[in-house]
């Protein structure tokens, strides 16, 4: 379902956790904001907006930067706001990178939830795409499609039994939040050392992300859904998508994407003018629900 007002947090959240790629304890505060301010990290007092301009890591994870600050791995967060419907937010973090908590979205969407969600004043802006735009990057694509909703759809294609050759959509009319939050990151067993040597995955545990050896899963408890490392693709597409700046009505399609096509897509989409911002009033939306009512 769709949201027709603009939405912050009603109190503050505090996060604790560690970072996933650089081992270090983080504290996050997360803060309400005033309409149209839109999704703004804090490090060290300067305001790092999240949006793609401020886009400049994408090996394994997203990060912005400002100068010589940065946030990393930003895309389970923001995929968390995306699915509360959260436009107007501060992010202060006290190191550099989001926290990863279990690897997937769900705490930091329970942890909104629990703190209760404004809504504010003002209707809200979607970026509704107007034409087709496609990217590709060896063999990999992302296509988007102008649609009168949103769906984020991956299609992965590995040689490996788990993973193998699966598609997963999440239809924003379905409201199937949950299913994709809960997907965690995931990586193989073979690559731990290489990411280890390029200075990576210092706090990943089986507590924060599914490792799997060759057609096994190492975590005793194993996957939460059969496709959950597709689910936890289609999650990392939604959080970069919202580095637009505005929730995206329209069907993305991702063969094979990760978050560097991911980026180049939504700079695509800015770059060529294929999308117009509407108030929800001009599109004619009928669900005047919430997706976390
Ligand atoms: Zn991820």
């Amino acid at each position: 379902m769709f949201c027709i007002n603009q939405r912050t947090i009603k109190k503050e959240i505090m996060i604790k956790g560690i970072g996933l790629h650089s081992g270090q304890p983080v504290n996050m505060r997360l803060i309400p904001a005033d309409p149209n301010e839109g999704i703004n990290f804090v490090r060290k007092g300067e305001i790092i907006p999240a949006v793609i301009d401020y886009a400049t890591g994408f090996e394994f994870s997203t990060t912005l930067s400002k100068g010589d600050l940065k946030v990393g791995t930003v895309e389970h967060l923001m995929s968390a706001l995306f699915f509360t419907g959260i436009d107007n937010i501060y992010i202060e973090i006290d190191a550099e990178e989001v926290p990863i908590l279990d690897g997937s979205a769900i705490e930091f969407v329970e942890k909104i939830k629990q703190a209760g969600i404004q809504i504010l004043n003002e209707e809200k802006i979607y970026a509704v795409l107007k034409k087709e735009v496609i990217v590709y990057e060896n063999g990999k694509f992302i296509k988007g499609k102008p649609s009168d909703t949103f769906t984020a759809t991956y299609h992965a294609h590995y040689n490996n039994r788990i993973i193998g050759n699966r598609k997963y959509t999440y239809s924003h009319l379905k409201a199937d939040f949950e299913n994709v939050a809960k997907a965690r990151t995931y990586c193989f067993l073979e690559e731990v050392e290489m990411l280890q040597k390029m200075g990576l995955a210092k706090g990943g545990s089986l507590d924060n992300a599914v490792v799997f050896e060759g057609d096994s899963v190492l975590n005793p408890e194993g996957l939460r859904f059969d496709d959950e490392p597709v689910k936890h693709k289609v999650l990392d597409l939604i959080g970069d998508l919202y580095l637009l700046g505005f929730p995206l009505i329209g069907d993305v399609y991702s063969y094979k994407g990760g978050h560097r096509l991911n980026a180049a897509f939504v700079r695509k989409i800015i770059d060529e003018k294929a999308f117009d911002l509407k108030y929800p009033s001009q599109i004619g939306f009928k669900n005047h629900g919430s997706l976390v009512a």
